[in-house]
């Protein structure tokens, strides 16, 4: 049996949420993997893992001591989600004194032990997989399975929301509404959501960086500022969704 485990760090569960319903639908594949650590169903036997998918970004030693004792006990490591990937929306704090980050947030704030910037967990461990979202689409979890099951990896297509809008036939909210959009700099994967709603992308895939410097990415922005998008809708995906590839995207 192949052994599989969930580890959360800081996150909202949102993740490993839309994995268990995803897989909970998927019987037949439940049958071929063990699940051996998840903390939600009460699964917590820690010896080795086949594969072993990590929620969350890394706030304090606390987590990167456990991150790196469980990435010892396992073959294959997958970020799961935005905030393992990227650092994710508690990056937007990265930066800003963090004592006072804790006085805003919590009654108790001498209590909380954080780093003031979060880590993406590639910071601290190898990473073989990365599955982005916020939260993930469930399949991607079970297409991950899938794949591993017959030996491989599933591929990843580089490209942008704006591929999924054409090919699912959409009507550019940007061109025909003027809405703001982030399609075009955000990592696809998502079977374009938020435009088939009428609604612009906010980036919650994270930045594509791959073919964009920070001179296009930086024009690209402005675009948007004058289309009317709200300066947080920027730093939602530069500092939060995107933190980690907009740090180390290159220069123009
Ligand atoms: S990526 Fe989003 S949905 Fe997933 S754990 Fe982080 S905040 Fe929650
Ligand atoms: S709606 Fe957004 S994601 Fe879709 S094609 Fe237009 S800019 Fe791209
Ligand atoms: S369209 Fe953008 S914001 Fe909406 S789910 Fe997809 S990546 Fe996230």
């Amino acid at each position: 049996m192949i052994r599989v485990a969930f580890l959360k760090l800081t996150s909202c569960s949102g993740c490993l949420n839309q994995s268990l319903v995803a897989l909970l639908s998927n019987e037949e594949l439940l049958g071929k993997f063990e699940f051996a650590y998840f903390t939600e169903l009460g699964l917590l036997t820690e010896d080795y893992f086949d594969i072993l998918f990590v929620e969350g970004s890394v706030s304090n030693s606390k987590q990167e001591k456990e991150l790196r004792e469980f990435r010892k006990k396992s073959k294959t490591l997958v970020a799961l989600g935005t905030c393992a990937v990227q650092g994710g929306i508690q990056s937007l704090r990265s930066g800003e004194d963090v004592e006072e980050v804790k006085k805003t947030v919590y009654p108790f704030p001498d209590k909380i032990d954080i780093y003031s910037d979060p880590k993406p967990i590639s910071d601290v461990v190898k990473v073989d997989f990365a599955i982005t979202g916020c939260p993930i689409n469930g399949d991607a979890v079970v297409n991950f399975l899938r794949k591993y099951d017959v030996g491989g990896l599933p591929l990843i297509l580089p490209e942008s929301v704006c591929c999924e809008c054409k090919r699912n036939g959409l009507t550019c909210v940007m061109v025909a509404q003027g809405t703001p959009c982030l399609g075009p700099v955000t990592v696809s994967g998502c079977g374009a959501l938020c435009p088939s709603f009428q609604r612009g992308c906010y980036g919650c895939y994270g930045l594509r960086t791959w073919d964009l410097d920070k001179t296009r990415l930086e024009k690209f922005f402005d675009k948007l500022l004058k289309l009317g998008a709200p300066e947080s809708m920027i730093q939602v995906i530069a500092r939060g969704y995107g933190y980690r590839s907009y740090k180390y995207v290159r220069r123009g």
